[in-house]
């Protein structure tokens, strides 16, 4: 067994990941294409650095999922949140950083480390058996012939250059009385039953309003280098359906074919669709409702549809630049290739998003390559807290079919056993979590005596 391991890219996770593998006891290389080659966005040379905002979201462990995510990687003793609090700035009860401080501190904790090497320079394809134990963590904006090369080695169709991602609701807020299950024409396809979707019907003034709404609504306009990627045609934004015609989304994915509201014993005149997004049935995404919509806008005009006027959302719409890949077909639940178990994916290219989650994988999939390389037993956390809920998304509780990015949120989380509501479920949830991280973190540490 080879005993080095090596990242690609000194990101987010390549950072968090380096940092538990070699604080583990492994001897990594890590490679970073800064400042030889740089992506459209990133502006410096600095690990870790933070492309846009320079926040990390809500700090509140106790009613929030980014929150605990925070908490259980303090814990687990992550470079990317000790080197958040090390340069926090007042932002209320967010978590936000002095973007240059934190980067300078991932950077010299990094280079302090004895064990770790770092070679400058853009890796081109995907490594050789000879690298022995790998792990890619090149991003959204990982560079074109990386890119090119992981879509080789992990097929046409499981690597995305762009992502469409509709809105997902928490099913306990959809309103089960206008709302109703039902597949068109009642079709039992595979693993179905006839009732595998969740309906929100319109009538023709409500569709018309809606409509109106939709193209009067303000949107967020992509970056240059954005527009240009040519994925984007075959995804288009439901606000950009409407502009082609006021019927266009009413043949699209508004068609209410098939459908029968048990309410008027009548075909509606429109629909919105919800599908199933988790195994759990927590999480439930609106069918073709990709957009660009802000997101104030998006919430607003959404819970005009009948059946959502309280909908929560686990995740807004949004479209962007963003390389990854169909990670509930191709990983195992230790992050590795199932077709070439030395290489390991990490950060947002596994298909999670945001620099916390990103960084989240990372960490995983550092203490899962240095648990392997030192001969340890790989314990993935349990699904009951973030960092478990996170992993088991993306490598088994995702639809494969219709995977898209996806942030940390409560829904991706097992139920309770006593069903409490809001506040007092969210806190129950993260008090479990806490309590289970900590004993896995327990059994980690034995492991390693
Ligand atoms: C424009 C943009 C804005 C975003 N804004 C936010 C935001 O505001 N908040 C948020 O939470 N998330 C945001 N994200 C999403 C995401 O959380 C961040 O992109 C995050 O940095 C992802 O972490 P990562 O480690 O996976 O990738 P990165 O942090 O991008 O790290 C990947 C590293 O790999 C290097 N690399 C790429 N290709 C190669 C190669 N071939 N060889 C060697 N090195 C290579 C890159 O230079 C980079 O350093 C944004 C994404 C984009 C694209």
């Amino acid at each position: 067994m080879n005993t080095q391991l090596h990242i690609i890219g000194a990101g987010l996770a390549g950072s968090e990941a380096a940092w538990q593998a070699a604080r583990a006891g492994a001897k990594v290389v890590l490679h970073e294409m800064r400042p030889l080659r740089t992506t459209e966005a990133h502006q410096t040379e600095g690990f870790a650095e933070l492309v846009c905002s320079n926040s990390f979201r809500s700090d509140d462990w106790q009613n929030n999922a980014v929150g605990l995510l925070h908490e259980e990687m303090r814990r687990a003793g992550s470079l990317i949140m000790q080197a958040a609090d090390a340069n926090k700035l007042p932002a209320g009860g967010a978590l936000a950083v002095d973007r240059e401080g934190f980067s300078r501190s991932v950077t010299t904790a990094i280079e302090d480390l004895a064990n770790v090497e770092i070679r400058r320079g853009e890796i081109c394809d995907v490594p050789q058996d000879e690298w022995g134990p790998t792990i890619i963590a090149t991003g959204p904006l990982t560079s074109a012939p990386l890119a090119e090369s992981i879509q080789s080695a992990t097929g046409h169709d499981a690597l995305a250059f762009f992502d469409a991602i509709a809105p997902i609701v928490y099913r306990e807020s959809i309103d089960f009385s206008v709302a109703w299950f039902q597949s068109r024409y009642d079709k039992k396809g595979p693993g179905g039953d006839g009732a595998d979707y969740i309906n929100c019907p319109l009538d023709e003034a409500q569709y018309r309003e809606f409509i109106s709404a939709l193209m009067s609504a303000e949107k967020v306009s992509f970056k240059e280098w954005e527009a240009s990627t040519p994925y984007f045609e075959g995804c288009l934004p439901i606000e950009v359906m409407a502009a082609r015609g006021p019927d266009t989304l009413r043949f699209g994915p508004m068609k209410p074919v098939g459908l029968c509201d048990p309410r008027t014993g009548r075909r509606p005149f429109a629909v919105v669709q919800l599908r199933q997004d988790n195994s759990l049935a927590t999480l439930w995404n609106m069918v073709g409702f990709q957009t660009k919509l802000k997101h104030g806008e998006q919430t607003r005009i959404f819970r005009a549809i009948p059946g959502l006027l309280n909908a929560e959302f686990a995740r807004l719409g949004g479209l962007h630049r963003n390389t990854f890949i169909n990670s509930p077909r191709l990983l195992d639940g230790e992050l590795r290739l199932k077709a070439r178990p030395a290489l390991r994916f990490a950060g947002q290219i596994t298909g999670v998003e945001g620099y916390l989650e990103s960084a989240a994988i990372g960490l995983l999939a550092g203490r899962f390559a240095a648990a392997e390389i030192l001969d340890r037993p790989a314990l993935p956390p349990p699904p009951t807290t973030a960092l478990g809920a996170l992993l088991s998304h993306i490598t088994v509780g995702a639809d494969t079919r219709t995977f898209q990015p996806m942030n940390i949120n409560f829904g991706l989380f097992p139920e309770l056993e006593q069903q409490g509501r809001g506040r007092e479920r969210k806190q129950a949830i993260a008090r479990r979590a806490l309590t289970d991280l900590d004993r896995w973190l327990g059994i980690e540490r034995n492991a390693a005596a």
